[in-house]
């Protein structure tokens, strides 16, 4: 697959045409004024009609198309600089196309190519400046200000455009890298960073306003051996299933996250604890219910603790203990079961 710089060339090769084609244009109305000779026209359809076809040529035959690229990229500068003299310093189009040129080295992106550029324009300016016996005229005409107008106007134009796509591109990329640092590839659910971030808002909500909120904090119960018994591959199912199950059991306003292996952890804003342990249940009984495409006849059950936000829960911590705790009992009960809420010493028990 041709990668970005082996492409570059071909990117390059029409906005060379394009650009040196109307900076030629430009040029050529300076040098018909002063009425040139033949060899500065000769220079000028050098520079602007057969070099840009050259260049394509040059780095596309060459081993290593990226250096020619930026090899041509100078020569470019170089020939701008060297039209200067030319146009006998004709101010707008010398100053304009200088820099252009200078804009198209920075917009390349390409790390110290337009400081590059400048010994190289410095150069070719003087060296232009003694061949064609340096004369000063730097007047400019209405036409010649006329002619400068479509390589101002495109130039800028595409240039924006270029720099708008950028920005889009870079914004665009900006919220994948979010959502990856979010999001836990394997489930899908928040990972634990964002997953606390959005707990410490819940908690300084409910401290903020008395408004109730719940976590959930569940595990699989005996994970470990589905791994032993059954592999890894089947091990990760089960986590996209539970994933699943949870995913199909909070609204747009819940923060679902993976706690850490088998671990999910989810803050229900706005829920009393008696609707949370509904909600748990209910997420239970899902687990429970659960087939695996790979093992239908695996059977896994999950336990849950539910812990209310209180006005004792200084930090989302102590929030997070309290679920734990109540885990724990759910655990310490005999699995399979909900544990917590409004009455933690009485552990729901699935029905028989
Ligand atoms: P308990 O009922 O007490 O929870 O028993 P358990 O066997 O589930 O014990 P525990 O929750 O401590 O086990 C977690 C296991 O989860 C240990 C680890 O190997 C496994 N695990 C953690 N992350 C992953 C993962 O991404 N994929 C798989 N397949 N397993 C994982
Ligand atoms: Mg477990």
């Amino acid at each position: 697959m041709p990668t970005p710089e082996r492409q570059m060339p071909r990117r390059i090769y029409p906005l060379r045409v394009l650009g040196m084609g109307l900076g030629g244009m430009v040029v050529g109305v300076v040098l018909w004024e002063r009425q040139a000779s033949f060899p500065a026209w000769a220079a000028l359809v050098l520079a602007a009609l057969v070099w840009p076809h050259g260049a394509y040529l040059l780095a596309r035959r060459s081993a290593d198309p990226y250096r020619a690229e930026i090899r041509n990229l100078l020569a470019d500068s170089a020939m701008t600089a060297a039209l200067v003299p030319l146009m006998h310093f004709n101010l707008l189009p010398s100053a304009l196309l200088v820099t252009l040129t200078m804009v198209d080295k920075i917009t390349t992106g390409i790390g110290g190519l337009w400081a590059r550029s400048i010994p190289v324009m410095l150069a070719a300016g003087v060296a232009s400046a003694v061949a064609t016996g340096m004369h000063w005229a730097p007047e400019t005409s209405m036409r010649v200000i006329v002619a400068c107008l479509p390589v101002m106007m495109l130039h800028t134009l595409s240039v924006s455009v270029v720099s708008y796509r950028l920005i889009r591109k870079t914004a665009r990329q900006n919220q994948q890298l979010d959502e990856l640092r979010r999001v836990d590839s394997l489930t899908g659910l928040y990972r634990r960073g964002h997953w606390e971030e959005q707990a410490e808002a819940a908690l300084r909500h409910h401290h903020a306003t008395g408004e109730p909120a719940c976590m959930l904090m569940m595990d699989i119960d005996h994970f470990k051996h589905i791994n032993d018994a059954h592999g890894h591959t089947v091990g990760d199912e089960a986590l996209r299933a539970l994933a699943h199950v949870v995913r199909g059991n909070v609204r747009a306003g819940d923060c679902a996250g993976r706690y850490g292996g088998d671990e999910f952890a989810i803050i229900l804003p706005g829920l009393q604890a008696r609707d949370a342990m509904a909600i748990a249940q209910r997420i239970r009984e899902q687990t429970e219910g659960t087939r695996l495409r790979n093992l239908p006849q695996l059977r896994f059950t999950s336990s849950i603790g539910v812990a209310p936000a209180q006005r004792g829960h200084a930090s989302v911590r102590e929030w997070t203990d309290a679920a734990d705790a109540a885990l724990y009992a759910a655990k310490n009960a005999g699995r399979n079961r909900v544990s917590g809420g409004p009455d933690a010493a009485a552990p729901l028990v699935p029905a028989a």
